[in-house]
């Protein structure tokens, strides 16, 4: 039995890898982090939700589900702790934008066409967006056609639906939402098992000045590694983020790759070889 509804890129074979990329599959790539996240989440904490989502997305529109990018570029001392912390284990810019330019090539040399790329760490935005240029440049130079689509799993997500289930207490500030209320609800609901109640750092709202200096000034950082207020957060709000956002991925795969609900609603590999669209 699979653990996941979604078709996993791991445990297929070649020929059922490839056969689903002929019928055109979209395979959906997740770039993560291996972060702090406070004393009370788990290290992969942004690659396993960022893999999680793109499970869900996957499974929506009749994909495969890649394995992820586990790391990512480094964590930035405003937003995720930077290097203070045990754990947190960095690439530099170059080196990821390379890994996910090469994995996506790799991909369309296997013949994907429709390519998804999620990412899940704040830091590695602009570097993965690099990625997906080159990788596009290096397709396009074999002539193959293809589509690659872009975005982090929060870009989709509609302010004023969000601001209903935000907690009235806290302010609506995503820059300081690392390893806070999003993310604590986020993983009660995905991986409750990994959630350590009994150790949430004291709810404090981090506060920086509007710049940067190097050497980082690591006397700027909360102590806990956690960035603003954790004891509002609810499985159940989590579970509306993850609906809302998959929904707002799977809304964007289905405009870009043209794929209609009913054509892509059953995973392939179950679907007796009809045309995913
Ligand atoms: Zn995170
Ligand atoms: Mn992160």
């Amino acid at each position: 039995m699979r653990r996941s509804p979604a078709v996993e890129m791991s445990e297929l074979s070649w020929p059922e890898y490839r056969d689903l990329l002929a019928q055109g599959a979209p395979i959906v790539l997740p770039i993560g982090s291996m972060e702090q996240h406070g004393p009370h989440l788990p290290l992969g904490t942004d690659w396993m939700v960022v893999r999680e989502l793109c499970r869900r997305v996957a499974a929506a529109i009749g994909g495969i589900s890649a394995a992820p990018v586990i790391y990512g570029y480094k964590s930035h001392l405003r937003t995720g702790g930077g290097d203070v912390f045990p754990g947190t284990t960095n690439l530099s810019g170059a080196i990821l934008t390379s890994v996910v330019r090469e994995i996506l090539s790799e991909f369309v040399r296997h013949g994907a066409r429709r390519l998804l790329v999620v990412n899940g760490h704040y830091e590695n935005e602009w570097f993965a967006r690099e990625a997906c240029d080159l990788a596009a440049d290096d397709a396009a130079a074999s002539g193959q056609e293809f589509r690659i689509v872009f975005l982090n799993w929060w870009d989709p997500g509609d302010d004023k639906y969000i601001a209903t289930i935000y907690p009235a207490n806290e302010p609506m500030r995503p820059e300081l939402q690392h390893a806070s209320w999003v993310e604590t609800s986020m993983v009660l609901h995905l991986f409750p098992d990994l959630v350590r109640r009994d150790a949430y750092p004291p709810d404090e709202v981090a506060k920086y000045p509007p710049y940067d200096v190097f050497p980082s000034r690591n006397e700027w950082l909360p102590p806990s590694g956690a960035q603003s207020v954790v004891s509002t957060s609810t499985e159940e709000a989590g579970r509306a983020l993850v609906e809302h956002y998959v929904a707002g991925i799977v809304a964007a795969a289905r405009a870009e790759f043209a794929l209609s609900p009913a054509a892509a609603q059953s995973p392939v590999l179950n679907s007796g070889g009809e045309d995913s669209g």
